[in-house]
């Protein structure tokens, strides 16, 4: 599933080829979506010019001006993505021409992705901090922590409403290099270990930008799973194999229903 720094990386490589240039042309050729894309979306869309290309959660943001963004998601399975789409490659939803040759085309297999043009934040519903952002603070999680004191410190990373982006891959690999137990509850983890929960976030966030950038120039022919920072993982998906900075073997076990992994001498 596409998580933040896919989104981010979305967002960098179709900048350079989108901003500043018209889009001459819309083709929608599946509408049912998670929700289908209005009827009037292409015509409405036809004619503007992309101004900016930003992220907001996992949304995909492209400033159209007056006041207008077309907004992206990419669900469970949706990509977006330069060029022209391989000859018969199913499940290629909408199809974009602007100036200068450039195309871009939207597929999703799940259907669970989103495209529509929004002038209110509402459209995206509630969403948390940006971890990335300057908001996301070691003051911001403590804050945090403090008025959830009952809940387990990865649910609190992984809570959209309050902190955005943060899956389950990111939520495990930060506990992980911040040396805190995910299910800790957040009462118990002191403000120390919070700010270097904080900066742990940011940098596994970041070694993932870094890593998927070079992963998507070959979009088309990878089966979606970026191997670059799959070599890189420390604990998830490692249950009973040897920690990297420790070698005790990493514990599985489920938090919030989701496989969580851990290091029982790295972590406390
Ligand atoms: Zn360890």
């Amino acid at each position: 599933m596409p998580e933040l720094p896919e989104v981010e990386t979305v967002c960098r490589t179709i900048a350079p080829y989108v901003v500043g240039r018209r889009v001459l042309a819309v083709d929608v050729r599946e509408r049912r979506l998670r929700r289908p894309i209005a009827l009037d979306f292409a015509q409405r869309l036809a004619g503007r010019t992309v101004r900016g290309v930003a992220r907001r959660a996992k949304y995909v943001l492209l400033d159209v001006g007056d006041g207008l963004r077309w907004v992206v998601h990419l669900g469970m399975s949706g990509r977006f993505c330069v060029g022209d789409p391989p000859a018969d490659l199913p499940h290629v939803h909408v199809l974009v021409e602007l100036e200068g040759g450039v195309r871009l085309y939207f597929r999703d297999p799940r259907r669970f992705g989103l495209m529509m043009l929004s002038a209110d934040d509402a459209d995206l519903g509630v969403l948390g901090v940006e971890p990335l952002g300057a908001e996301f603070t070691a003051d911001l999680l403590w804050s945090l922590a403090r008025r959830h004191r009952r809940a387990a410190v990865k649910s609190l990373l992984m809570d959209g409403r309050r902190i955005v982006g943060v899956g389950n891959i990111y939520a495990n690999e930060a506990l992980h290099h911040a040396g805190i137990r995910p299910g800790r509850r957040c009462g118990k983890v002191t403000r120390a270990e919070l700010a270097r929960l904080a900066s742990a976030v940011r940098m596994v966030l970041e070694r993932a930008i870094a890593s998927r950038g070079s992963s998507l120039l070959d979009y088309r022919d990878a089966d979606g799973n970026a191997g670059e920072f799959q070599r890189m993982l420390h604990v998830y998906e490692r249950g009973g194999e040897p920690c990297r900075a420790c070698a005790a073997p990493i514990r599985r076990q489920v938090i919030c229903g989701r496989g969580t992994f851990y290091c029982p001498r790295c972590q406390r």
